[in-house]
């Protein structure tokens, strides 16, 4: 147990009614070694430890710079009111202040110029927008209410957009949301807050690291967010907006980019269905699994051959090169008609670009400012270089696969769009292990590293991330003696249609009991057999997480039924049943799952019950929210008992007052009798 005492612990205990738990104290420790000794610290922390104060107070306490990431933008809000209440607590212990900064990525955010120029379609989200600006909202669209994201990618913030040669000439520079009320805060804040996309990116600044402490929390996910964040992609839609651009140069030129796309769906289709080998998997519009094909190197090297053949090649000969001509000519005439006097913005874009040589360049004399043909030539010169940007991504998501075939993993799936009534084909090109990703995520520059979850998993970090510390397991703080655990005898690979029969009951039976109850699944398709069932709902990819468990701690619903994102930190206190619908092994097909198949050979299948080991735990985890919850989990999955790993988990749960019943009958006897016995079966 931790020996050092802490003001504000101790202030928070004595005056604010705080509990003091031995576990937090453990943790507080770790953290206080950390800031004064370096080291990366991984640690374990089960639900109850409080781990977020856990951290935040030695942080506090040592005036130390932090930086926090956790997994979503939703926890991210959620860490800013803990920060709030501390910095509050200290400011009356001590009367010194804590300056906090939530980070998000930078497309998050609102661009004045974006916003200003755009001519597209009217929209509500657009008159929200002007009503916002006159207060002091901060840019961030979380807070607006009506989003259409067609619309947002046009007017957020774009690294594409906003470059360094921009940025020093934009309209809005003085006032803009990110770059000067945002960003400027960023180096002059205590703890900066960040997600895991925006730290794996490392997009936070340009901030002295070796002075900072670097927590991450949610380290279950770290995976997860650092993979979809280092993967490229280029999709239909994102072709189609390169050609819209062009189409401003060149009005009368086209580039059938769905062709490209609907030959290739056809030519993938001719290849068969095969079960071991899942490189590319089509899914439609509702996630479900179209026609899975086989890889083999052949048919990379012909998508490669394809790619370059009718998309990347027409792109940079016919299209960019053109339009770069067009540009040019249209800038030598601008300076003709203006014999030769241009503003200073226009001359020093000029100057950045290099569109012109610098002899034709230095003919030119500057006025005073720019005139508003000078401003028009800008915003069609801005419109070359965003092209130009997107361009270059096209060019290095080929140049990417070409050179790192062992390295990434490809997919390829498709989302139908009812507004453009076609379509969306996105190619992804992912990591297959970030830890491949030399120098993207390296945790050593910091000046000492906490890495924390309830289900820290230190083989998982190191095989999936490289990332490798001193681990500490941290002691369990909640009983669980007011929970039953109940194994349904069947097999749901081999019984399929007892399986949903037994789903169904368990269900039924869950609902008659309590008011609140979580339906864990591992497939959409399942999501039908509970339909029909009322007072239910379904955590569908759009839906807001928050919202819905605001509706179920309410009593709005009684049931909420969800695939991953109902697994992981989900909080519902209180009485409740959990229906696991089976052991959380992730689809095989899945592309990411292909890939580290044949990267890790016969190791693999640790790996796979690895993270299903960390996902059931996460999943068991939404059962002890506080110290006086409780209720009944039913697992209808036999299989449990074939995997040692799982089985001791259960066991260790055992040791701390868990009842489990084996071989459970899905029958409301049987239950009955169940939840009137203490003991175990
Ligand atoms: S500085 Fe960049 S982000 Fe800010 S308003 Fe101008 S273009 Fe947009």
């Amino acid at each position: 147990m931790g020996n050092k005492t802490y003001k504000l612990y101790d202030y928070l205990c004595e005056k604010e009614n705080y509990e003091s738990r031995d576990s937090q104290k453990m943790f507080l420790d770790i953290v206080e070694k950390t800031i004064d000794k370096g080291g990366i610290k991984i640690i374990q922390a089960p639900t109850g430890t409080g781990k977020t104060y856990g951290y935040l107070i030695p942080i506090i306490e040592k005036h130390q710079k932090a930086i926090i990431s956790t997994g979503t933008k939703l926890l991210q809000e959620q860490l800013r009111n803990d920060v709030d209440n501390l910095k509050s607590f200290y400011y009356k212990l001590t009367g010194n202040n804590v300056s906090c900064l939530v980070m998000k990525g930078k497309n998050n955010y609102l661009c004045l110029d974006r916003f200003n120029n755009y001519q597209g379609k009217p929209a509500e989200m657009l008159v929200e927008i002007e009503e916002k600006l006159k207060t002091p909202w901060d840019g961030d669209k979380e807070f607006l209410q009506k989003t259409d994201s067609e619309i947002w990618n046009k007017i957020c913030v774009d690294e594409d957009y906003c470059t360094d040669y921009y940025r020093s000439i934009c309209k809005y520079k003085d006032e803009c949301l990110y770059w000067a009320k945002l960003k400027s805060r960023e180096s002059q804040a205590d703890i900066l807050i960040v997600n895991h996309a925006l730290l794996a990116l490392s997009d936070f600044g340009d901030i002295e690291k070796e002075e900072f402490i670097l927590v991450i929390d949610e380290a279950h996910e770290l995976d997860k967010y650092i993979t979809s964040a280092l993967t490229k992609t280029i999709s239909t839609f994102m072709l189609k907006g390169i050609l819209d651009y062009i189409k401003q140069f060149l009005p009368s030129d086209n580039l059938d980019v769905e062709k490209f796309f609907n030959n290739l769906n056809e030519d993938f289709s001719k290849l068969g269905v095969g079960e071991e080998e899942v490189p590319l998997v089509l899914k439609d519009n509702n996630e479900n699994i179209q026609p899975k094909f086989p890889l083999i190197e052949k048919e990379k090297s012909s998508f490669l051959n394809e790619f370059k053949e009718q998309i990347l090649d027409p792109l940079e000969k016919k299209y960019m090169d053109n339009v770069r001509k067009n540009v040019v000519d249209e800038i030598t005439n601008h300076i003709k008609g203006k014999r030769g006097w241009i503003g200073p913005n226009l001359k020093s874009y000029l100057e950045k670009l290099s569109l012109i040589s610098w002899e034709e360049l230095s003919g030119t004399a500057i006025s005073d400012q720019d005139s508003q043909d000078d401003e028009e030539l800008i915003k069609k010169l801005k419109i070359y270089e965003f092209l130009q940007n997107k361009f270059i991504k096209v060019k290095d998501f080929y140049e990417t696969l070409k050179g790192n075939q062992g390295k990434y993993g490809l997919s390829i799936s498709r989302e139908y769009n009812e507004n453009l009534q076609t379509y969306n084909y996105i190619i992804s090109l992912f990591p297959i292990f970030p830890k491949d990703q030399k120098g993207q995520f390296d945790l050593n520059r910091y000046k000492g590293v906490i890495i924390t979850s309830a289900t820290a998993d230190p083989e998982d970090l190191k095989s999936t991330l490289g990332i490798e510390g001193d681990f500490t397991n941290l002691p369990h703080n909640f009983s669980y003696k007011n929970v039953k655990f109940c194994i349904c005898n069947v097999n749901p690979s081999e019984e399929k249609e007892k399986w949903r029969e037994c789903l169904k009951q368990s269900f039924k039976w869950l609902v008659s009991k309590y008011d609140k109850v979580l339906v864990l699944l591992t497939n959409k398709e399942d999501f039908k057999l509970f339909q029909n069932e009322p007072g239910t709902a379904f955590l569908r990819k759009d839906e807001q997480v928050s919202k819905r468990v605001e509706d179920l701690k309410k009593g709005r619903i009684k049931a909420l039924v969800g695939l991953d994102r109902l697994w992981f930190g989900v909080d519902v206190p209180g009485e409740k049943g959990i229906l696991i619908a089976k052991i959380p092994f992730e689809y095989p097909g899945d592309p990411l799952n292909f890939y580290r198949k044949r990267y890790l050979g016969k190791n693999f299948w640790e790996y796979y019950k690895r993270k299903a080991l960390i996902k059931f735990k996460q999943g068991i985890g939404r059962m002890m929210r506080t110290r006086n919850d409780g209720g009944t989990i039913i697992l209808c999955d036999n299989r449990i008992s074939n995997h040692k790993e799982f089985s001791e988990f259960i066991e260790e749960l055992k040791s701390r007052g868990l009842v489990v019943v084996k071989e459970c009958k899905c029958d409301d006897k049987f239950l009955e009798e169940v939840m009137k016995s203490d003991k175990e079966k």
